[in-house]
């Protein structure tokens, strides 16, 4: 083993960034593998947010050549949105996960990206192809989850309700492109999306009618939804209580609105 190689394996970097929100303490460890097994060499960097009350680890083992993109460009996004997204997402009786791990992966299939209790998964080879586009706020998103915490209280008590799929999904994906990434219009209602439009069909659609409901009926719809998610007791009275309609009538204005919208866009000849 050469010196530069030994280097390597035995030296811990101290690197300090600087971040507009938060200061940051960033170390590298490179572990020596253990020369008995097979097993990989791991990378793990761990960082700060919020002056220190949130801990993160990026554990980069299965894709090393992302270790440089995720320090550079995926670390700032974490240390600035995590706090944010708990900010944005209160609710009584309730404490964030102060100790979070985002780990590249080999074994996902095609899906780019999940949350589970304190961990983000990182489909590897669904960051390397997004890099420049959706990799970032698919992370935003998946941050979404482990704020949402939303499996919790059902755990402890067999009362509780469940959240909806397409509510878990679309205020993940409302958080994600209408506050975190608005400049991109990823989640705009258009003439080929329009007949899928339901506020019930998840994701970005769903984003889309909470900001229409956010903005129209309710600036803090999503606190409250978030809210009764996290406490088992989401019932769709939720809406009626919050605008005075039940959440069809509301899906039925947002569609108008984007309809007569798109027909004053591009009105028939
Ligand atoms: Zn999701």
């Amino acid at each position: 083993m050469n010196i530069l190689k030994l280097l390597s394996l035995t030296t811990s970097l101290l690197v300090v960034a600087a971040c507009h929100s938060s200061e940051i303490n960033a170390r590298v460890e490179r572990v020596p593998a253990d020369p008995a097994t097979d097993t990989p060499e791991p990378i793990t960097h761990s960082f700060v947010a919020d002056a220190g009350r949130y801990h993160f680890t990026l554990d980069s083992t299965a894709a090393p050549d992302l270790t440089e993109w995720a320090q550079t460009h995926l670390q700032p996004v974490v240390q600035e949105w995590y706090p944010r997204i708990v900010a944005l997402l209160p609710s009584e009786n309730w404490n964030p996960a102060t100790h979070i791990t985002l780990r590249f992966r080999t074994d996902m299939g095609g899906t780019p990206a999940s949350a589970a209790g304190r961990f983000v998964n990182l489909n590897a080879a669904w960051f390397r192809r997004e890099l420049q586009r959706e990799a970032l706020g698919a992370v935003v998103h998946e941050l979404v989850h482990i704020v949402q915490n939303y499996s919790r209280t059902r755990r402890d008590d067999p009362q509780a309700t469940r959240m909806p799929g397409w509510l878990v999904e679309g205020i993940a994906d409302y958080i994600r492109w209408f506050l975190y990434e608005p400049e991109t219009r990823g989640a705009e209602i258009t003439a080929q999306n329009l007949p899928r439009a339901r506020f019930d069909a998840s994701y970005r659609i769903t984003g889309n009618f909470l900001d229409w409901v956010t903005r129209h009926h309710d600036p803090d719809i999503v606190r409250k939804l978030n809210a009764a998610g996290r406490a088992g007791s989401y019932r769709e009275e939720l809406w009626t209580d919050s605008t005075g309609h039940t959440v069809q009538q509301l899906g039925e204005a947002w569609k108008a609105h984007h309809e007569q919208r798109l027909a004053k866009a591009s009105p028939v000849p």
